[in-house]
């Protein structure tokens, strides 16, 4: 089994990189990539503890957007896998990234402060644990003050976009992703691009503009993803030569996923891997 999507307390997930792999061996996850929010801090820890038979695919989600000429922009996930986590240019964006997220969360936090929400910056740094702070720590704080019961339900009413509360963060612009992770000799992969229920989504053409500036792979199962999403995603990446994947995307306690929910084929993942990357995937 092959979950190319997954989160630790790297970033926003729960398990600790160590944890994840363990978690991810007891379900039967044979290839496992591990890919935190705009950092590769978890790599190392995974790497370490991955058990003999298990491979496991180092990568990022980069948090990026797409400006159109006309209109509101869209908040998008790009993959990288196999990158040199030493470029620079790559480097220096998911420091600028983490910076980013950390001035949003702030302000957040100010704005349900003002107005009255019992939680404190303190608290969420705490839980963040000085990896990239994103809205599941947010979350969590508001389920550890007792204003909610869930992390689910803080996105809902607190969170969300669409709430008085929520800051944007001045996130990559993904051509300039696409980019950098291919300087840096990764794989690109657009992270659940046609996931509708968590905001506005491109449109085809920007996924062909997307192909024809590197992008290498399309998520297409994903949980975020409902039957016609996939179908629109897959026809997509039959049209444009892109390798369809198919991932968990998996954050511990923190999401309602289970690890390995959605996966990918092994065709699939050879073909993504057959290429010269910077790093190659580890594995006994
Ligand atoms: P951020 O990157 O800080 O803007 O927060 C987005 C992160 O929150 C992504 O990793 C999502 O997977 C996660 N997320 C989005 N909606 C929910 C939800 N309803 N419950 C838990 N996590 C969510
Ligand atoms: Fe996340
Ligand atoms: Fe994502
Ligand atoms: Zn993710």
């Amino acid at each position: 089994m092959i979950d190319l999507h997954t989160h630790s307390t790297a970033s926003d997930g729960t398990d600790t990189p160590a944890e994840l792999v363990a978690i991810a061996a007891a379900a039967g996850v044979t290839v496992l990539a591990v890919t935190d929010h705009d950092t590769t801090s978890g790599w190392g820890e995974a790497l370490a503890a991955r058990p003999p038979g298990m491979t496991i695919v180092p990568g990022t989600e980069f948090s990026c957007r797409y400006v159109p000429e006309e209109g509101r922009r869209i908040s998008l996930h790009l993959l990288g896998y196999l990158f040199d986590p030493g470029h620079a240019g790559l480097r220096a964006e998911r420091a600028r990234l983490r910076e980013t997220r950390l001035h949003r969360a702030r302000q957040m936090v100010e704005n349900m402060v003002a107005d009255g929400v019992p939680i404190t910056w303190e608290q969420v740094e705490l839980i963040a644990a000085g990896g990239p702070v994103g809205r599941p720590h947010l979350g969590r704080a508001l389920v550890v003050s007792g204003v909610v019961p869930d992390v689910d339900t803080a996105f809902r009413d607190w969170l969300s976009s669409r709430r008085p509360y929520y800051v944007p963060k001045a996130d990559t612009d993904v051509f300039t992703a696409i980019r950098l992770v291919r300087e840096a000799g990764g794989v690109p992969v657009f992270a659940h691009p046609f996931a509708r229920r968590r905001g506005p989504v491109v449109s085809e053409q920007v996924v062909a503009d997307m192909a024809a500036a590197g992008l290498v792979g399309l998520e297409v199962d994903h949980p975020d993803q409902d039957d016609t999403d996939r179908a629109q995603a897959a026809g997509l990446a039959q049209d444009l030569g892109l390798v369809a994947t198919g991932s968990s995307d998996y954050h511990g306690t923190n999401k309602q996923t289970p690890i390995a929910v959605c996966t990918t084929d092994p065709a699939a993942y050879e073909e993504l891997i057959d290429r010269p990357t910077a790093r190659r995937p580890q594995w006994s």
